[in-house]
């Protein structure tokens, strides 16, 4: 640290980013990325003509992205933000409404306690249960005598599904907890959504809830992890919002080519809805034959598994893996060491997977 860094900043704990090795090729299931590649259309718009034009800026309205997001959620585009990837939403959504302090659960992305730091924003941690549900009565608040309850006083966030666990809370709760909490703004994370069950996403919701803001990427089921394009929905109040903070501090946040290949990923319906199958088929045959093998392994609704084995420690298991050319993530959280989380990849991935850990297991 230098002597001249702001002193508001100096306990800050950055986020830590899964290994992104470039020694020696991994199979790599560390990070949540797709292992297919984007769609078509999203490859042939990175052309010749699309290099020369990076001399220009990106348009600040984002509005071509805006009205194919809108067209594909049903909504207008006036409920619609972009980000720099969802990192991005989830940081101005926290700067923005997060006067009153955020709640959330113990075990989920780590990236919402750094941001809360970052913009010394309070947070109430609620455990999630033994069997690694959310509580939802936590962010309901205390019944008073006539039975009605006033909300928790602070905004919450959620990640729906959750990571890293995988598992879902219904949209009817997600709405109960919009509906308790009217006076303060309730994120959902859908980082993980179109991997999970059909009406597990809140956005319809959005229409209802004023106080609703949905926030999803392109980096996991649409294969662009590396294009940084997130979004949020929201009503347009809130959004508005978010605007003035984006406006106020990087009002070119997404660069054209992204924008353009976001655009395309979004028309290609057929290529996603074929991709996200191929990942719950692979999801199911991965879960139903590490159990086989005595892994004990939560529902995951997303695109990936948290695992754990009596016959081997997590760290074990981890180290194992990466010695014989697979990466998984490991988390040091107590509650959840013995785990790892592996990473949905292609059918060949999971059997090399299942190979090596097969071996592992013999030794
Ligand atoms: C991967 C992930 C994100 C975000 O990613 P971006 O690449 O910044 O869009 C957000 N939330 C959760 C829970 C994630 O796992």
């Amino acid at each position: 640290m230098s002597i001249f860094f702001n002193s508001a900043y100096k306990g800050l704990e950055p986020y830590i980013p899964g290994e992104q090795p470039q020694d020696k090729q991994y199979v790599k299931l560390n990070t949540n990325e797709s292992p297919f590649p984007p769609a078509p259309g999203v490859i042939a718009a990175v052309n010749d003509k699309e290099a020369r034009d990076l001399r220009l800026y990106s348009d600040p309205e984002l509005n071509p992205l805006k009205r194919q997001l809108a067209e594909t959620f049903a909504v207008d585009s006036k409920n619609v933000f972009i980000g720099n990837g969802s990192d991005e939403c989830l940081n101005y959504a926290f700067m923005a409404f997060g006067e009153d302090g955020f709640a959330f659960p113990d075990i989920t992305y780590s990236f919402y306690k750094v941001i809360a730091n970052l913009n010394q924003i309070k947070v109430d941690i609620k455990p999630l249960k033994k069997d690694f549900t959310i509580n939802v009565e936590d962010y309901l608040g205390e019944r008073d005598a006539e039975g009605t309850r006033p909300g928790i006083g602070k905004g919450v966030v959620i990640a729906n599904p959750n990571a890293p666990t995988g598992i879902a809370l219904k949209s009817g709760e997600i709405a109960r907890i919009c509906e308790t909490n009217a006076d303060h703004v309730v994120i959902v994370d859908e980082a993980y959504v179109d991997f999970a069950k059909e009406g597990t996403s809140a956005v319809e919701l959005t229409k209802i809830y004023g106080n609703l803001l949905v926030i999803q990427t392109f980096s996991k089921s649409r294969s662009m992890a590396g294009a940084r394009v997130g979004f949020a929905i929201g009503s347009e109040a809130i959004i508005r919002d978010l605007e003035t903070l984006r406006n106020s501090s990087n009002p070119y946040n997404v660069s054209r080519i992204s924008m353009k290949c976001a655009v395309e990923a979004l028309k290609d319906k057929d290529y996603f809805n074929i991709n996200c199958d191929r990942i719950r088929n692979n999801r199911r045959y991965t879960k139903e034959t590490l159990e086989m093998m005595g892994f004990r392994i939560l529902d995951s609704q997303a695109n990936f598994l948290l695992v754990e084995s009596d016959r081997i420690s997590g760290p074990d298991l981890y180290r194992k893996l990466k010695d014989s050319g697979v990466l998984v993530r490991h988390f040091n959280d107590p509650r959840i060491a013995n785990f790892n989380r592996i990473t949905i990849g292609s059918k060949v991935e999971m059997d090399i997977l299942i190979e090596k850990i097969r071996d592992i297991q013999k030794l």
